[in-house]
């Protein structure tokens, strides 16, 4: 088995790059060690050797990310602000080294300096900064904008604590704080001189003319982090900017001037705390204060951050005494991910109106022109409806700039629809009062409003967007109505990730699908060729291997590598599923007890997922996975035949170590629950198999792929609105199924919990009596899907034939693809794949000054 430094070796033979002298990268590591990690070699830990590596790795993105502000602001092109709650970053060595080109270069400096590189890999926190899918999605996104050369910014939040660190105790999920920067982030870079301030409460006064002025308000600053995002091998750096709180320095003054000086300076947490940490919700809204702080407190910076560059830029109106804000959609681009940043609609009006002095009508058009709004989502629990009364105490003057947007909208729907005041009522903004009299302000019906564009995340999604959730909207506005099926970078999840099937990919069709992932098609002419079908298959059980070592090494579980690993990774939600893909294992699990001598393909069963901390029965699902591990696992009669492994703590590191060994691939939402997905694109570009609904992006990879190449099962979205129509009832489906039948009882009888039996109570009831879900409906399906998948895994040739097709036709599922898509068809401009040239690597300061 070839080691990662053989390989590397390998490439960098091919030619891939060894741009950088390895003599230099030692010279710098050691340098670094002295005088930014202050150790030597005696007392230095392996973290003390990331640190140097890191800072040494640091040192070539410098002048390239130099040279790149400088480049955007000597061309001053339209800029693009890729505005989210959430980046999930994941960790940025071995991406940087990759992106840089000198990853070969650094391993052989390392090796040669006695030092184990991926060690120090490991010891990288993740920075997760994000739930799930949308946050994964964003951090994709900044990887391919600056491949693409695209003058592109993300706009985030610096959380102190990322998603939580998820623990597994006695089965159950604990959660424990996510620490990620106590060691320092050698990433980042402050930039506390651009530090700006953002306003909170207050009320709304109006001088004689009416124009409104927001006064009396508390004020928090928004201190600037940096981090650099590199394209590939393009010389391109481009910038990710998260803010973070900082209390006002005469913070509370009026305490001071009491004598109560300690208690002044404890009181700067309280503002501190807005950027404090990650809400852990997926899918679901919160309506929490804290929450909706968060949102404006981004928007609120990074908007004057943008009309400061934009007053600013060289050929755009720097200089002049009153700047024309009718060529700012020319110059800004900004799209929202979700509805998460939309106050930043009112929050530009605002500056527009108020602190600009342009009319209504100049800044709505502005606003319309320069907005894009990106839906990440169906379910209705996850859309953002903020309670009146609480915008009016936090944002007063919002709340009067969105009731004054949303008396306008009506009035234009009165009339187009006259007379049609129930239309009317399901298209404001503001909705009417609930059972609470609680008025709600629903955020999608504003951004759509606001946005020259909305666009879903997969085709079918962005059809249910047009005939279902937004119908009347889409009746409206036809024109504003797009798709832009999601994607995945292919540089971290599958030349990072899997560099040995990188590797034989490059040895057939060369290097070019790095950057141009359709290239991969050419792979489909060896698709009847045994060798290269062979080594295919001897990477994936390389990959297999290395997983089963790695749990071995860190959760004590000993795993059988040549059985099918079946891995379910993805947070963990009613919809997504799990409960539907453990019932099956149980039914694996009895087969097995009633005829010991079962002739079955063994198989691995790895899930991972976290649940969000107050989501009841999410955390029930992991207990339920935990139970039937135990069950199985210590069960004698079982032996190799079956094993199921929850994973602590599933995130970005994980994820790329686990999904290279896959064999099956589980994306089993409900149809028409899941918008996209791009965990099943990660699985589909690594050579595994998909069992899945014809939901979100899968219909999509199904297309691409053929349906010879892919397990599809169960109700499309049709089939499951008929049954909602018919009235579903759960009961039905589990009294035709004796299998379903027997594993409900199972469950409830406490047979996999039996020093607890009611543990798992809530499940059973829940699959009796409120499956929102059809997992009952699908169940039948879903067996039969997942037999044939044994069946056909017994002919490896057939498998590695799939396996392949799949691998050949996931050109269109690259986030290159995607982001090409929003540039030409959202954002109005042309991605440049030209390389910015190579900058001078010699002494700083010897070139022109830098301006933003
Ligand atoms: C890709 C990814 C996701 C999204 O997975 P889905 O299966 O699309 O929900 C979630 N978490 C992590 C860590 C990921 O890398």
């Amino acid at each position: 088995m070839l080691t990662d430094h053989d390989r590397r070796k390998q490439i960098s033979v091919r030619g891939i790059a060894l741009v950088e002298n390895v003599g230099n990268i030692k010279k710098s590591f050691n340098r670094h060690l002295h005088f930014s990690i202050i150790k030597d070699r005696n007392v230095a830990t392996p973290r003390d050797y990331y640190f140097a590596l890191a800072n040494t790795v640091r040192d070539h993105l410098v002048s390239r990310w130099i040279r790149t502000q400088q480049h955007y602001y000597e061309k001053d092109p339209k800029r693009v602000y890729y505005l989210s709650l959430e980046f999930y970053m994941g960790r940025t060595l071995s991406n940087t080294m990759m992106n840089l080109g000198i990853q070969a270069t650094v391993d052989e400096a390392l090796y040669q300096l006695g030092l184990d590189i991926e060690e120090l890999q490991e010891i990288e926190e993740d920075a997760g900064l994000g739930n799930g899918g949308l946050g994964r999605l964003a951090a994709c996104f900044l990887d391919s904008m600056a491949t693409l050369g695209i003058p592109a910014y993300g706009y985030g939040l610096r959380y102190e604590y990322g998603i939580f660190k998820q623990l597994i105790r006695d089965g159950w999920q604990v959660e424990e704080p996510d620490d990620w920067l106590r060691f320092g982030n050698p990433w980042e870079k402050a930039r506390p001189e651009y530090m700006l301030p953002v306003n909170f409460f207050g009320r709304v006064e109006k001088d004689g003319e009416g124009k409104s002025k927001w006064v009396d308000t508390q004020v928090v600053f928004a201190m600037p982090y940096d981090t650099p995002v590199p394209g590939y091998r393009n010389n391109v750096v481009n910038t990710l900017r998260l803010w973070s709180a900082k209390a006002e320095n005469h913070f509370h003054l009026k305490f001071f001037n009491d004598g109560d000086y300690v208690q002044a300076v404890m009181d700067r947490n309280t503002s501190e705390n807005i950027t404090r940490v990650l809400y852990p919700n997926d899918n679901m809204f919160v309506g929490k204060e804290l929450r909706l702080k968060q949102q404006y407190f981004l928007v609120a910076a990074s908007l004057q951050d943008i009309i400061r560059r934009f007053k600013s830029s060289k050929y755009g109106c720097r200089d002049v005494v009153r700047v024309d804000f009718s060529t700012f959609p020319d110059k800004v681009a900004i799209q929202l991910n979700d509805t998460h940043p939309s106050i930043g609609i009112p929050e530009l009006m605002r500056l527009l109106i108020d602190v600009e002095d342009l009319s209504w009508e100049e800044a709505w058009k502005i606003c319309v022109d320069t907005y894009a709004y990106t839906n990440h989502t169906l379910l209705p629990e996850a859309l953002e409806r903020w309670p009146v009364s609480l915008m009016q105490s936090l944002l007063p003057r919002h709340l009067e700039i969105i009731y004054q947007i949303n008396h306008l909208f009506m009035e234009s729907v009165s009339k187009r629809f006259p007379g049609d005041f129930d239309r009317m009522r399901r298209m404001s903004i503001v909705e009417e009062a609930d059972s609470h009299g609680e008025k709600r302000i629903n955020m999608a019906h504003l951004c759509i409003v606001a946005s020259h564009a909305i666009n879903g995340v997969a085709a079918l999604h962005s059809e249910l967007l047009k005939s279902h959730t937004f119908h009347d909207f889409y009746e409206f506005y036809p024109e504003k109505f797009q798709n832009k099926t999601n994607g995945i970078t292919p540089r971290r999840w599958l030349l990072l990730s899997n560099p040995s099937l990188a590797d034989i990919i490059c040895e057939k069709i060369g290097e070019d699908w790095i950057t141009n992932l359709d290239e991969l098609q050419k792979l489909k002419e060896f698709a009847d060729s045994a060798p290269f079908l062979e080594s295919i298959r001897r990477v994936k059980q390389e990959n297999k291997l290395r997983v089963a070592q790695y749990l071995e090494e860190e959760y004590n579980v000993t795993i059988n590598p040549s059985s099918l690993f079946d891995i379910h990774v993805k947070r963990i939600h009613e919809y997504k599923r799990q409960l539907l893909n453990i019932l099956f294992v149980i039914a694996l699990y009895n087969r097995i007890k009633e005829n010991p001598d079962l002739k079955m393909v063994p198989r691995t069963y790895l899930y991972g997922g976290k649940a969000a901390p107050g989501y009841h029965m999410a955390k029930q699902i992991i207990r339920l996975i935990t139970a039937v591990g135990e069950t199985v696992n210590n069960d004698p009669i079982v032996g190799d035949k079956l094993k199921v492994v929850f994973l602590e703590n599933y995130r970005v590191s994980m994820a790329e170590k686990i999904i290279p060994a896959a064999d099956l691939s589980e994306q089993i939402s409900t149809a028409g629950t899941e918008a996209s997905g791009t965990g099943n694109m990660k699985f589909m570009l690594n050579g595994s198999l998909t069992i899945g609904t014809l939901d979100g992006a899968n219909v999509e990879m199904a297309e691409e792929m053929g349906m010879d190449n892919i397990f599809i099962f169960g109700m499309n979205v049709e089939e499951v609105e008929a049954l909602e129509k018919r009235g579903y009832n759960a009961g039905e489906f589990i009294e035709k199924c004796p299998t379903l039948k027997q594993i409900v009882e199972q469950i409830e009888g406490g047979m996999l919990t039996p020093e607890e039996p009611g543990q798992l109570k809530d499940v059973a009831n829940m699959l009796r009596h409120h499956d929102r879900f059809m997992v009952c409906a699908d169940f039948d399906a879903y067996a039969k899907c997942q037999d044939k998948v044994a069946e056909t895994y017994q002919d490896q040739k057939k498998w590695s034939r799939m396996a392949l097709m799949n691998i050949a036709s996931t050109g269109k599922f690259s986030t290159d693809r995607t982001i090409s898509e929003y540039a030409r068809e959202i954002w109005g401009i042309e991605p440049n794949v030209e390389k910015l040239p190579a900058p001078y690597e010699g002494v700083p300061g010897t070139e022109n000054e830098t301006k933003e």
